[in-house]
C-alpha cells in the first residue's frame, strides 16, 4: 500500500468532485528540490530563503544566493518554485544585522518590515532572484505583509532592477497571508498580488494570541479554531477572481486540516516533502463540495477541538 501511494504521488491530486489541487514542497535550500520531486511534489510552494542567511558572519552575496535559487529551479525541472524573501526577526536572528532588542520580537521588525531599514539586503536578494532561468518558473513571495504598500515597494524595486538588467519578463510576485490584517484586507492585496499563500503557523499564532513556540499552548494553537478558519474564508473570498490561494503552513500537511482548507477554496497545499504522498491520497478520497456544505456549521463551532471531532466524523462517514 505504501508503495502504491508513493507511485500515485507522482500523478496530480484530484478530489472526488473533480478539483485539481497542487501539492507542493516546503524546502530550506536548493538541494532539497530534487528530493521533493522524488516524493511527488508538483512544485515548490515555499523555499525559506532565510536558511541561506543563518549561521554566517555576513550576508550571502548575490552569486551564492543565485546558485541556491537556480539549484531549486533546476531540481524542479520547470515546475513552479516559490521563493520567499528573507524572513528574519522574531524567532530567527542574524549576527550581522544589529536589530534592536525589543520585548516582543514576534510583533516587531520581521519579514518585509525589514526593508525599511535594510534596502540593500533586499536589492541583493532581488538581483540574485532575477538572475535565475527560466523566470516563468520563479515566483517571489513576501512574508509578514500587513498592507499593500509593502507589496508595492518591492514591486517597484523589482521593476527597477529588472530594467537595469534589461529583462523582458517579470516573475510573479505574491504575498503570504499570515497577519490577520492581511486576511481581512485580502481584497485590497488581491488587486496587486499575483498569488496568495496562507502561512497558517503565524496566522494561527497572531489570531489566537498564542505563541507558536510555547509548548504549553501547542495543543490549543490549532488552525482549525473557527476564528482562524473564518480568516482563511475571508482570504479566499477576497482573492476570488483575482489571484489563486495556497497554504504553506504546517496545516497543509495535516490530513484532517488539509481537506478543510480545500473545502474553503484553497487550490494549492505546500508541505514537508515526506508528507506529499499521504496528502495527495487524502485529497483523492475527499469530496470537497460535500465538506463545503458543512462549512457554516464548522465556522460557528466553539473551538478547534469541536471542529476536529466533527471533521473526523464527516470524513469517516464519507469513506
Ligand atoms: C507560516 O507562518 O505558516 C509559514 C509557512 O512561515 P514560517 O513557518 O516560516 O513562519
Ligand atoms: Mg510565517
Amino acid at each position: 500500500r505504501a508503495e502504491s501511494e508513493r507511485s500515485a504521488a507522482h500523478s496530480p491530486a484530484k478530489t472526488r468532485d473533480g478539483r485539481h489541487i497542487e501539492v507542493c514542497a516546503n524546502i530550506g535550500n536548493g538541494q532539497e528540490a530534487s528530493h521533493a520531486v522524488d516524493e511527488g511534489a508538483d512544485g515548490v510552494g515555499l523555499m525559506r530563503s532565510e536558511f541561506l542567511f543563518l549561521e554566517r558572519q555576513e550576508a550571502p552575496d548575490e552569486t551564492s544566493q543565485r546558485e541556491q535559487y537556480q539549484m531549486a529551479l533546476d531540481g524542479m525541472g520547470g515546475k513552479p518554485v516559490i521563493i520567499r524573501t528573507l524572513d528574519i526577526g522574531a524567532d530567527k536572528q542574524l549576527t550581522y544585522l544589529r536589530m534592536m532588542q525589543v520585548p516582543n520580537p514576534a510583533l516587531g521588525v520581521r519579514g518585509v518590515r525589514l526593508w525599511q531599514t535594510e534596502p540593500q539586503l533586499l536589492d541583493t536578494q532581488l538581483r540574485a532572484l532575477l538572475g535565475v532561468t527560466p523566470l516563468e518558473a520563479l515566483r517571489i513571495m513576501l512574508p509578514m505583509v500587513t498592507e499593500v504598500a509593502e507589496l508595492r515597494q518591492v514591486r517597484q524595486r523589482i521593476e527597477a532592477i529588472a530594467g537595469e538588467l534589461g529583462l523582458a519578463q517579470r516573475p510573479q510576485l505574491g504575498v503570504m497571508i499570515e497577519v490577520p490584517a492581511a486576511a481581512l484586507c485580502a481584497a485590497s492585496l488581491a488587486q496587486e498580488a499575483d498569488f496568495f499563500s496562507i502561512g497558517t503557523n503565524d496566522l494561527t499564532q497572531y489570531t489566537l494570541a498564542m505563541d507558536r513556540e510555547d509548548p504549553s499552548l501547542a495543543a490549543r494553537a490549532d488552525v482549525l479554531h473557527p476564528a482562524v478558519l473564518r480568516l482563511i474564508h475571508a482570504t479566499v473570498e477576497g482573492a476570488a477572481g483575482h489571484c489563486p490561494v495556497g497554504v504553506c503552513g504546517t496545516s497543509a500537511g495535516d490530513p484532517l486540516a488539509a481537506p478543510v482548507l480545500v473545502a474553503l477554496g484553497v487550490n494549492e497545499l505546500s508541505t514537508e516533502p515526506a508528507r506529499i504522498p499521504a496528502i495527495k491520497a487524502a485529497l483523492r478520497r475527499l469530496d470537497a463540495a460535500a465538506l463545503a456544505h458543512h462549512m457554516p456549521e464548522l465556522l460557528a463551532m466553539d473551538d478547534a477541538m469541536a471542529v476536529r471531532e466533527r471533521v473526523a466524523d464527516i470524513l469517516a462517514q464519507a469513506n
